[in-house]
């Protein structure tokens, strides 16, 4: 095993040149070149050697080095096939590295956790591409990849959607998906000129640790989020409006109106106030209708 050699900026700049790399925008190429806060994001992580961990777009291997130094196996899913040349020379060192050149939206995560963990819990570590923040996180909750956690550098407006509740303007339906599933933690906001090249926005590292049990029950998952999603489809409606408008809740509106009734809420209600306790009462009241 070597030292992780990459971290900072002269480091990054002279592997870029040694092969002549060109960013690419589509791919939301933004490279850690701050050793501080990759220790914070391994740190925070919580890896240790029985790990395996998924990091997904490894792009030169910077945080690859790190995880690679304390997880038991890493494999890392980078979609660029240019930097696959460049990620087998930054990681020859490392036995425990697994490099897949795929598109991570693609991969059958459960598959791979199947037969390279036996099917045990692994954990996710990225310094995501930001225009497929929403898809990534969703993708690995929904389709219950057996996970500890997944911890993430992530724009930082959307680090604060998925930790806020009730009454925020930041508030929404991904921060009832993400909490319905996994206890969110913002672990350290990131400034832009921790990157190479820098993003126009702020960032944030975000922990977000799976529950073996979501905090509510409901009887059908689906109905729950089509009922988050059609609350906050249309903001400025009431609750009432926004699932009478929806196509995908086939349910008199007398119930409805009932089911926000028994909520102890008056009809003009609106969905962004109801807490994820409140929705799963909903979804548990509309249930019996949708049979
Ligand atoms: N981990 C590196 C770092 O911290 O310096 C690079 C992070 S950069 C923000 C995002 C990485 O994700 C890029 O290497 C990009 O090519 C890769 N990527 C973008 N879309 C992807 C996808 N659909 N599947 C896999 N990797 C992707």
């Amino acid at each position: 095993m070597s030292r992780p050699t990459l971290g900072n900026p002269q480091n990054t700049i002279e592997i870029l040149q040694k092969y002549q790399f060109t960013f690419q925008k589509k791919f939301g190429q933004n490279f850690l070149i701050d050793t501080h806060v990759l220790d914070k994001i391994i740190r925070a992580a919580d890896i240790g050697k029985d790990d395996m961990v998924l990091e997904i777009g490894p792009g030169i291997g910077t945080m690859t080095q790190y995880l690679a130094e304390a997880a038991g196996k890493v494999i890392a899913v980078e979609i660029d096939k240019n930097l696959i040349p460049i990620l087998t020379d930054t990681l020859s060192g490392y036995e425990n590295v697994q490099i897949i050149n795929e598109d991570v939206l693609k991969l059958d995560i459960q598959r791979l956790v199947e037969e390279e963990n036996a099917g045990r819990p692994i954990k996710v570590v990225a310094n995501l591409p930001y225009y497929i923040t929403t898809p990534i996180i969703m993708g690995l909750f929904e389709s219950h990849v057996p996970l500890y956690s997944v911890t993430v550098m992530v724009q930082k407006e959307v680090a604060d959607r998925m930790q806020t509740g009730p009454g925020n303007k930041d508030y929404g339906a991904l921060s009832l998906a993400v909490q319905y599933y996994a206890e969110p933690y913002i672990v350290a906001n990131v400034p832009p000129n921790c990157f190479m090249p820098r993003p126009k926005v702020g960032s944030a590292v975000i922990r977000l640790t799976r529950y073996e049990k979501p905090p509510v029950e409901v009887e059908d998952e689906r109905l729950l989020f089509d009922i988050i999603r059609a609350s906050f489809n249309q903001r400025r409606k009431t609750l009432a409006n926004g699932l009478n408008n929806s196509d995908r809740l086939d349910v008199p509106k007398e119930a409805i109106t009932e089911a926000i009734q028994q909520l102890g809420k008056g009809p003009s209600v609106r969905g962004e106030t109801l807490t994820l306790e409140e929705f799963a009462k909903l979804s548990n009241s509309l249930w019996q209708y949708m049979q």
